[in-house]
């Protein structure tokens, strides 16, 4: 390659780089609930490899989720439920959406269960007009994404998780990912964490976008 050529790539490469840069601004708000936090309740155990709990993790996946929503130009807020109250925690989510007009929220999780049991579960409140609708577009992401069984979105009133969504006013959802005490569900929230938290960004904006 001559020194014309190469020049004219240089430029090219930083052309393009200088496009990428501005990102969309989505017109909306995720916010991000951690789940559990409460008190000493630091929620389900996750075995070798992830050997964490619950709410420890998921702190992660939503440091890594507000990380990818900056990237996409979508305004987001994590909350943890430490040292406040289910109702407290709700009525935030709540009034940061409305604030914003349009957005969502998602509550990180992840099952336990008998070791044996595995796969992907969104519970939703039916109360909300949208919020099956919300769940079903993470169900879809994260069971694309673990290739683990499909265990479908559930209405929060056939099981747990009811309080959690009840509290919020706006579109959510409760994630279940994987089951922490399953050892490959457990490997799979180790090693694919960063597009976990991206995939439920996604859903979010997804959502969001078609509003
Ligand atoms: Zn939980």
């Amino acid at each position: 390659m001559n020194f014309l050529n190469w020049l004219k790539n240089l430029l090219e490469e930083m052309f393009k780089t200088a496009e990428a840069e501005p990102t969309p601004k989505i017109d909306g708000h995720l916010v991000v609930i951690i789940g559990h936090g409460m008190n000493s309740d630091k929620g389900a155990y996750g075995i070798a490899p992830l050997s964490m709990f619950e709410t420890d993790y998921n702190k992660l996946v939503a440091s890594d989720m507000a990380s990818y929503a900056k990237k996409l130009g979508l305004p987001c807020t994590v909350l943890s439920k430490t040292g406040k109250t289910t109702y407290g925690v709700g009525a935030e989510a709540t009034r940061t959406v409305k604030e914003a007009k349009k957005g969502c929220v998602i509550e990180l999780h992840f099952n336990s269960y008998n070791g044996a049991a595995s796969g992907t579960e969104t519970l939703y409140d039916r109360d909300e007009k949208d919020n099956k609708l919300f769940a079903e577009i993470c169900q879809k992401k994260m069971v694309a994404l673990f290739g683990r069984p499909n265990r479908g979105v559930k209405d929060r009133t056939v099981g747990r998780g009811g309080s959690n969504l009840d509290s919020v006013k706006v579109t959510s959802c409760l994630v279940e990912p994987l089951f922490g005490d399953n050892k490959i569900d457990a490997g799979l929230l180790k090693t694919r964490r960063k597009e976990y938290a991206a995939c439920l960004v996604d859903a979010a904006a997804e959502y969001i976008g078609g509003l």
